[in-house]
């Protein structure tokens, strides 16, 4: 396996916490892949988001211990800004992402190359290209506050993208969006995963995990519970005692095959549900 990131025997607590909130956590997330992180609230999926990309431990301390690896570097030995470099993170408030300093999308989106002191030129060149390609040309004299949710989270991930990190680590990005929003931040993932890019997304709608996911890590109690194929996961009833919801179609399936009705596979999505 050409995994990205590898995590042995992993546990983690805060520094005001009494006991561990990630218990024990072993996994390879492999190149290219988009992986979902599920469970229920309090599970530690924002946790775990937080170590991918270094915040635990160079912003939170507390007490990390076991071996997180990216690109083949213990996390311990590397800087923020080194980590910054090869995983992108994406929050759940698009607020929170944009600075606040720049009065157009374009300048924001170029903000964090300007810091890395890239030529201008060259800035021009990747701002463009990126603004192509989450389709936000449109916006770029717009000020980001002026934008819809679902507009202003489209800068976020322009804004991290633009950086040309290989990992991504998206936590909740569609939460305060509408559907249309929803699906506007849905495309942008979908394209970063043609284009090779690893994906970690913290995502509670189901049904989106089912159509765009390749694998679901399940956190529960701050362990991982559950792990494997989309498919295979999706499809498991042991899920709902998790407290995660399966795709309508997968609880439909099994409610069929429980009634003695043959099926090869039970379906997660409406497009295998009419196969
Ligand atoms: P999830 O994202 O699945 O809702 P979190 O990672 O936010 O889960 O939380 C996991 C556990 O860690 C919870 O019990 C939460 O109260 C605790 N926790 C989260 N952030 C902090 C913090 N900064 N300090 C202490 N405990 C925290």
């Amino acid at each position: 396996m050409n995994s990205v990131i590898k995590i042995s025997n992993m546990s983690y607590k805060y520094p005001t916490g009494k006991v561990d909130v990630l218990k024990n956590i072993n996994i390879e997330i492999e190149k290219g892949l988009l992986y979902a992180v599920v469970g229920p609230n309090g599970g530690g999926k924002t946790t775990f988001c937080n170590v991918l990309r270094g915040f635990i431990p160079h912003f939170y301390r507390g007490d990390l211990r076991g071996e997180v690896l990216v690109n083949g570097k213990n996390i311990v030995e590397s800087t923020l800004g080194e980590l910054s470099l090869s995983v992108g993170f994406v929050f759940q408030n698009p607020f929170i992402q944009i600075s606040g300093v720049k009065e157009t999308v374009f300048e924001e989106v170029a903000y964090g190359l300007e810091n890395l002191g890239v030529h201008p030129d060259e800035i021009r060149t990747r701002v463009e290209a990126i603004l192509k390609l989450v389709k936000i040309e449109h916006l770029r004299d717009k000020n980001p506050f002026e934008l819809s949710g679902g507009q202003r989270q489209r800068v976020a991930l322009a804004s991290i993208i633009v950086m040309e990190p290989d990992i991504l680590v998206i936590d909740e990005p569609t939460s305060q969006l509408d559907p249309q929003g929803t699906e506007e931040v849905f495309e942008i993932i979908q394209i970063m995963k043609e284009k090779g890019k690893t994906i970690i997304l913290v995502e509670h709608k189901i049904e989106l995990i089912a159509e765009f996911a390749d694998r679901v890590i399940l956190l529960h109690d701050g362990e991982i519970v559950m792990e494997g194929t989309t498919q295979d996961v999706l499809s498991d009833e042991k899920a709902l005692s998790y407290d995660v919801m399966l795709p309508q179609y997968a609880m439909l399936g099994l409610e069929l095959k429980k009634r003695g009705v043959p099926l090869r596979k039970i379906p997660i999505t409406e497009e295998q549900a009419v196969e």
